[in-house]
């Protein structure tokens, strides 16, 4: 498979090495704009990576789809192996019960992490992975210490089985994530995921007198044309 190359902004990409000289990672991964950017630095490193996606959260199932769907278009694209995993939402709306109405950034997003680095890491330990990290991080809106508590939490549970908290955010990883978004033309979703984070998103864009998120149609596609000129 050959490799893509993205030196759009003359960027040229360092050889990454995993942390303890571990052999096979399990990337969790949410979506493809926050994906690109780091499975593009894997392949690149020619670190042996598989996507786990497992995100129950994202909510309703038509926007669930969209997500894997960009997120396995890009995969295909680089040769890297894409786990579709369960969305047993059940399980997650029940997990987060009591906790409707936290702030994004609160304890729901903390038992909506757990979740999904449990899941990842138990299949991690069960399928001869030694690595798991979360694409979760790159993303500004995020708290990557809640993350990593997260990802650590759930790896230590297995012996044979480390959390890679990279800051994949670090030295233009942000500038390069939007870069390949709108080379790639991702699908551009507005808000985290699930069903509370699209209400309180909703709630906030009416206070300030903007409209309602239209699910499904926004892509990246800024300064195509430029891009265009670097193919
Ligand atoms: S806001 Fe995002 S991280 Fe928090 S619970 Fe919802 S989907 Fe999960």
């Amino acid at each position: 498979m050959p490799k893509i190359d993205y030196t759009l902004s003359g960027y040229n990409r360092p050889k990454l090495d995993t942390p303890d000289g571990e052999n096979k990672l399990l990337l969790h991964s949410c979506c493809a704009p926050c994906a690109g950017e780091i499975m593009e630095a894997l392949s690149a490193s020619d670190i042996d990576t598989t996507i786990f996606f497992y995100n129950p959260n994202i909510h309703p199932i038509e926007e669930y789809e969209l997500r894997k769907q960009e997120n396995i278009r890009f995969a295909n694209k680089l040769g890297i192996t894409f786990i579709d995993a369960d969305y047993n939402r059940e399980e997650w709306f029940g997990r987060t019960k009591g906790q409707e109405n936290e702030p994004e950034r609160g304890k729901r997003c903390t038992t909506c992490f757990d979740m999904r680095f449990e899941v990842t890491a138990k299949y991690a330990h069960e399928n001869g992975f030694d690595l798991i990290s979360s694409t979760l991080g790159i993303s500004r809106w995020k708290d990557m210490n809640q993350i990593n508590d997260c990802g650590l939490r759930a790896a230590e549970q297995y012996e044979s089985l480390n959390y890679w908290d990279f800051n994949w955010r670090k030295k233009g990883g942000s500038s390069r994530m939007l870069e390949i978004s709108k080379k790639e033309q991702f699908y551009q979703q507005e808000y985290c995921g699930c069903a509370y984070s699209l209400r309180d998103t909703n709630r906030w864009r009416v206070s300030k007198g903007h409209e309602k998120i239209k699910r499904g149609v926004k892509f990246y596609k800024e300064a195509i044309e430029k891009l265009k000129l670097s193919d």
